[in-house]
């Protein structure tokens, strides 16, 4: 698997000495990436550049995520490959970061005594620290306290898009999904105060950061513990008065908290996205009882509905799990009415596997025959991608305003980007298409994930609003 991440390197003609030089890689959720830039930057702000080979860098991080099979392994694998180089350079710094070294410390201490740095999910923020610490001993250093108070004042974004930025609202979560290793890795919730968060905005705005997206394990039950009154909405309503940013949206959100003062903020605030990634996983009651999820099918369609209330056009994706521990086939046929009774815009399935350290794997048999959870995942795709299809036709005729992102994947005669309410838009390219900025997308043919079209204004430094929004 290669790391998918690529942080912005800051041009500087100086020249630092190889200790100094960081290569980072990168894996996992939105959350592990925001956490790579952070560290970057704190290390930036102690003369640290970052590189992209290994070969320069005299300190190599690997930021490791717990969700996928055998991370620890590939974890190992990885540092393994610079083993040869730290015996012939001692002081080349080694280290891992993010969930699996903070679930795995012990071992992965024992294992691979030669990894300078361990570092878990709430003490990155003494990395430069630490690393001056480490060098010159010979055991591997563990930094892995999860009531550390983790405090960062970030001052930039590092991420690859200079007008998008990832921020963090809270840590850790309180919930006990039975397939779910994040409280294991993250701990309990913990939020940022809202002066906190907003100050971070404001600081990005003055960047030329124009989209910001909000991240915490259950996001919308940001506020927990900081005072009557604070909630998700508190921040969504803080944006809307920050010049410059101009679109807002946050991930990911759990059913059991879209309470109604959190959708009138959205409903109310014209820079939240017309978007909501709300995970389902299942649509039957038996299954989320044994998932723990704290809701059922009926509590989702209200919620559902309450949103559709509110805001009619909204755009929804989710998640499902496909062949958790003794799902029947009735258990799973309630999954594939549940997405025609919602309408789903879009979906992700996964297929159940055992996570070491999580509920299910310590207490339910992974007992679903792998091709069942195959002909589940392509049942569920199949009909998730009927639905996305069926709504995205609503849009032919219509014109969309679109951040430019770049040239297609696919196609670099063409250029892609997103819609208000994140669907991928793809145009033919003019000759002066401009990443981030604003153009209108007038759509002529739309596919069960991406709307087509032609352009039809811009590029713009600010927001069009497409004619239908204009008064
Ligand atoms: S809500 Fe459930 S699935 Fe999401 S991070 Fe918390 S325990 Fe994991």
């Amino acid at each position: 698997m290669k790391p998918t991440y690529s942080m912005q390197t800051v041009a500087t003609d100086e020249v630092v000495p190889k200790s100094r030089r960081v290569y980072f890689e990168v894996f996992g959720c939105q959350m592990n990436k925001l956490d790579a830039e952070l560290m970057l930057e704190g290390m930036m702000q102690r003369g640290y550049q970052l590189v992209h080979d290994p070969a320069e860098a005299g300190v190599i991080l690997y930021n490791t995520c717990s969700v996928r099979e055998r991370a620890e392994e590939r974890a190992v694998m990885r540092m393994t490959s610079f083993k040869r180089r730290k015996m012939e350079e001692p002081d080349l710094i080694l280290g891992l970061t993010g969930c699996v070294a903070q679930h795995k410390q012990e071992e992965l201490s024992d294992r691979a005594p030669w990894i300078d740095l361990i570092i878990g999910t709430r003490e990155f923020d003494r990395l430069p620290d630490l690393i001056d610490e480490a060098r010159g001993e010979s055991t591997s250093l563990l930094a892995t306290d999860m009531d550390s108070p983790l405090e960062f004042v970030r001052q930039r974004n590092l991420g690859p898009q200079p007008w998008h930025a990832y921020v963090s609202v809270m840590r850790g979560c309180d919930m006990v999904c039975t397939y779910c290793i994040v409280p294991t890795t993250r701990g309990k919730e913990v939020s940022r105060p809202p002066e906190v968060i907003l100050d971070e905005v404001r600081r990005l705005a003055d960047e030329g950061v124009k989209e910001i997206t909000f991240l915490g394990q259950t996001v919308n039950s940001y506020g927990k513990r900081l005072g009557a009154g604070i909630g998700l909405d508190t921040l969504l309503r803080g944006v809307e008065e920050i010049d410059g940013i101009h679109r807002c949206h946050f991930i990911t959100s759990h059913p059991r908290f879209m309470r109604p003062k959190l959708i009138q903020a959205m409903a109310d605030c014209s820079k939240v996205m017309n978007y909501l990634h709300l995970p389902v996983q299942s649509g039957s009651d038996s299954m989320l009882a044994r998932m723990k999820r704290t809701y059922d099918r009926s509590f989702y369609l209200q919620s559902i509905e309450r949103l559709r209330e509110k805001m009619p056009d909204i755009t929804l994706a989710t998640d499902f799990i496909v062949g958790f521990p003794g799902e029947t086939d009735a258990e799973f046929e309630d999954s594939l009415t549940l997405v025609e009774e919602v309408g789903f815009d879009h979906g992700y399935v996964f297929q159940y596997s055992p996570r070491p350290g999580t509920v299910s794997a310590d207490h339910l048999q992974d007992d679903i025959d792998l091709e069942i959870k195959k002909e589940r995942n392509h049942a569920l795709l199949e009909a998730l991608g009927k639905s996305g299809k069926s709504r995205n036709e609503r849009f032919l005729g219509r014109k969309v305003e679109v951040i430019a992102e770049g040239t297609s994947k696919s196609d670099d005669t063409r250029w892609a980007g997103r819609a208000r309410d994140h669907r991928t838009v793809i145009w033919p390219a003019n000759d002066d298409e401009k990443p981030g900025s604003f153009v209108v997308v007038e759509v002529d043919r739309t596919s069960a994930a991406t709307l087509y079209g032609k352009r039809v204004e811009g590029p713009s430094e600010t927001p069009i609003l497409p004619p239908e929004m204009r008064s």
